[in-house]
């Protein structure tokens, strides 16, 4: 077997780790899947328990693990605005502790690692579409700061790590992805929305909806990420993944409530402190170096999306 093929994944238990946990034992590779489930779920990966080559690990990656590897995901990170505001202070010791932990872990192991950063590192963007070599709009005292600066933090890590230590380093800056196994609860938009337009519910727009995000299917958000892992050794990142279709939230929620055939009114929330105003991948730099760019369309993902949500909440889950 090649050494490649024991990998960990951290965070394997939620919504995106889950997805790439599948997909590397589906090309051969034993999965060690690490969990403090937060916000993942064992169902999440339920399916995959059968599996001889599949492990689950519950673990705070906070505290340091000793595990042989030699590819480590680093996903452990609580991702929605709800859940990684519920506790900021564990937000940044996950972000920032979890990081020099699964450095370490590397370093000893001289094994590869990539971090699943993301787009809230350019904060509220005053540059669009974002490149990678924007330094970004981040407030870092507010109530988004624990996670923006946390990842902002581990990526300064995983640099340093790689000009320090020579370590084989990979940086994904993910971009908002959506897909089915996200939490009823979750608390981001898509799930939100679905959830509320299946149940007859209004759905709650934050502010007046002009805001935008651009919003990635999770099966090609998993395979940029693996060939960010494979890519050769000289190409660290940070690459931004997502999808560059920009649409508005209002325009979401219509789209959502058209494609649920929901009945549902839309009413309007306060805006949450700091949210960003725009947010849009510039994936040049993937497409050239990775020869990656998503292929779902929005309404084909959402339509995806809305089946899963549709049976889980048929079955009462
Ligand atoms: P998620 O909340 O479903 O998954 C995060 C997982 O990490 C959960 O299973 C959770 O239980 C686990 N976790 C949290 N703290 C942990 C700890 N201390 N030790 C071990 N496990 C811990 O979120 P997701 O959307 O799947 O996001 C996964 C990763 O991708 C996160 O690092 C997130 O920052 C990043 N990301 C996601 C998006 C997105 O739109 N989904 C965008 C940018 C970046
Ligand atoms: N949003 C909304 N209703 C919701 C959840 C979110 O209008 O029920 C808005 C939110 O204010 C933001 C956008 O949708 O402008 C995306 O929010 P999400 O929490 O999904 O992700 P992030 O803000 O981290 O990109």
């Amino acid at each position: 077997m090649p050494s490649s093929d024991r990998v960990l994944v951290t965070g394997g238990a939620g919504f995106i780790g889950s997805f790439l946990c599948e997909r590397l034992l589906a090309e051969g590779r034993e999965v060690l899947c690490v969990d403090n489930f937060f916000t993942g779920r064992r169902a999440n990966v339920a399916h995959l328990l059968q599996n001889p080559r599949f492990e689950l690990m519950r673990h705070d990656i906070t505290f340091p693990l000793y595990v042989e590897v030699d590819r480590i995901y680093n996903f452990a990170c609580p991702a929605s605005p709800v859940y990684y505001q519920f506790d900021p202070v564990q937000t940044t010791k996950v972000s920032v502790h979890g990081a020099i932990n699964m450095l370490g872990l590397a370093k000893r192991l001289k094994a590869r690692i990539l971090q699943a950063s993301t787009s809230e590192v350019y904060g509220d963007p005053t540059r669009h579409p974002q490149t990678e070599d924007y330094w970004g709009n981040v407030n870092p005292i507010g109530p988004r700061s624990c996670y923006d600066e946390g990842k902002r933090c581990a990526e300064t890590l995983f640099f340093d790590y790689w000009r320090q230590h020579q370590l084989e380093i990979k940086v994904a800056r993910i971009f908002n992805t959506y897909g089915p196994r996200m939490h009823p609860n979750d608390g981001r938009v898509v799930s939100n929305f679905v959830v509320q337009a299946l149940r007859g519910e209004p759905l709650a727009i934050y502010g007046d909806g002009g805001q935008t995000r651009s919003f990635c299917y999770v099966d090609d958000l998993v395979e940029g990420v693996l060939r960010l892992m494979e890519a050769e050794a000289a190409i660290v990142g940070p690459i931004n993944l997502g999808n560059p279709d920009e649409i508005s939230i209002r325009d979401l929620a219509a789209l959502i409530i058209d494609l649920t055939g929901s009945r549902s009114s839309i009413v309007s929330k306060p805006l949450p402190t700091d949210d960003p105003r725009q947010r849009q991948p510039d994936i040049g730099l993937a497409r050239a170096t990775l020869d990656w760019a998503p292929s779902t369309p929005l309404r084909a993902g959402l339509e995806r999306t809305i089946a899963y949500f549709d049976d889980t909440l048929r079955r009462g889950q």
